[in-house]
């Protein structure tokens, strides 16, 4: 498509004035040794900006919990820039554990996409014999959508265009990659004040399992975003679990609140079939007996997708088209995530993102130069057959230092946590307790 979008206004930059989360204070730091360090974090200091703000003074703290692990809110001591420090507790618990922490880890130093969050750097193992914990260091971003949707901040159609057309460019990527998310919802979708998004927390993700046959978890997806087939025990899914869930978040962009709400994933089917009607038997042939059965034994319902457009004023035609293209029940008759990104509904975000925001194209004094490549997708798939030659979790633990270990090789000035640092006992703390509470069904 050609674009002319040079002078164009632009909404970046004023989505979200006054960040609530400040610089930090750092807690770990560029020496290996207990004592070696400075025993007092360094406040943030970059020669490039201001004086710090008060919220810039403030401790590191957790900003987060994944489903699986603790985000801390930290600077890098080595340039002074914010991060974001991710714990993977329990990793070497048991082996379904160690492999699903190697995938993630993997899949985080894979990610070569701006819609899509990736590893900057891993700090430091210590020796193996003391092993247990592993850190991640990620891009920090200010914020997520759901702050966004439930905060008072304005959200116009550009915004939730400009949002939308991120999130499929990033899924695109992920599922060129043989990746399925299976937990994509908004408070995975980080967002900074420019309106920059990337999807984060791959805990839950794996490749596609190209045979049907194979069993796969139903424990997958929060529950106002999994797609029917889930909700009703298909055993086999693929990538439009994820364009479901999509689906779903674009329905609460649009009308600033969740679109399936329910208390149970009985619930939520009825709520599903309540706006797309009934579904046809040809939807229900994966379905579980009991999901068929509660389905064929309630009254015929049919559709009322009109609805839709009493979600606001930006649920325009186009919008609702879009929308009823992601929500479909079978999940073979639903919009792949690049066939989305072709829907004339997309046009003005890619134009806004690829006239501000991203990093593909640029401008030269005669106006802006476009990458041929809008929607890039991955250069290889994302390759597991490593796990399949794991068979203990010593093996995995020795596979596992040795990959952080290369990662770093030749790099940049490695770091670890600081154990003297004031920060450090809360940060123990924090991410201790979650570890506890962190008991989920392994799995496939
Ligand atoms: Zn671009």
């Amino acid at each position: 498509m050609a674009f002319h979008g040079a002078g164009r206004q632009t909404v970046c930059g004023d989505l979200f004035p006054g960040s609530e989360l400040g610089h930090k204070y750092f807690c770990v730091n560029s020496s290996c040794s207990a004592g070696g360090g400075a025993a007092v974090p360094q406040p943030y200091s970059n020669p490039a900006s201001e004086v710090p703000s008060p919220a810039e003074m403030e401790p590191d703290r957790p900003i987060g919990y994944g489903a699986f692990g603790v985000v801390w809110s930290v600077t890098d001591p080595r340039d002074g820039r914010k991060v974001a420090l991710k714990k993977m507790p329990n990793v070497f618990q048991n082996l379904v554990s160690c492999k699903r922490v190697f995938r993630e880890l993997r899949m985080l130093c894979f990610f070569k996409h701006d819609n899509v969050l990736s590893a900057l750097d891993i700090l430091q193992p210590p020796q193996i014999d003391c092993f247990e914990e592993i850190y991640v260091i990620t891009e920090l971003m200010q914020s997520d959508l759901h702050k966004v949707i439930v905060s008072p901040q304005p959200l116009t159609t550009d915004h939730i265009k400009v949002f939308l057309y991120q999130i499929l460019r990033g899924l695109k990527y992920l599922h060129s990659a043989g990746i399925l998310h299976r937990d994509i919802k908004p408070g995975n979708l980080l967002v900074n004040s420019n309106c920059l998004l990337k999807i984060c927390d791959f805990g839950l993700a794996r490749v596609e399992e190209p045979d049907p046959s194979r069993h796969m978890t139903q424990e997958v997806v929060t529950q106002y975003y999994r797609a029917p087939e889930v909700l009703m025990g298909c055993r086999h899914y693929g990538s439009a679990i994820d364009v479901w869930s999509v689906g779903c978040i674009f329905a609460e962009l649009l009308g600033r609140r969740i679109l399936f709400q329910a208390q149970s994933p009985i619930q939520q089917l009825d709520l599903i079939t309540d706006l797309l009607g009934t579904p046809p038997l040809s939807a229900l042939a994966s379905a579980c007996e009991g999901a068929r059965a509660h389905i064929l034994r309630g009254p015929h319902k049919p559709p009322s997708l009109s609805v839709l457009y009493m979600l606001s004023d930006g649920a325009t035609h186009e919008a609702v088209h879009l929308l009823c293209r992601m929500l479909v029940f079978d999940p073979a008759k639903r919009i792949s995530g690049s066939d989305a990104l072709s829907h004339p509904y997309l046009d003005e975000g890619r134009l806004r993102y690829h006239t501000c925001m991203c990093q593909c194209c640029y401008s030269v004094p005669s106006g802006r130069v476009y990458t041929r490549d809008f929607e890039p997708v991955a250069e290889r798939p994302f390759s597991h057959s490593y796990e399949n030659s794991l068979l203990s979790v010593w093996q995995g633990k020795e596979l596992i230092h040795r990959f952080i270990t290369e990662h770093q090789q030749g790099k940049r000035v490695p770091l670890c946590i600081n154990p003297q640092s004031a920060a450090f006992k809360t940060f123990i703390r924090s991410t201790a307790w979650h570890s506890s509470k962190v008991s989920r069904k392994e799995e496939r």
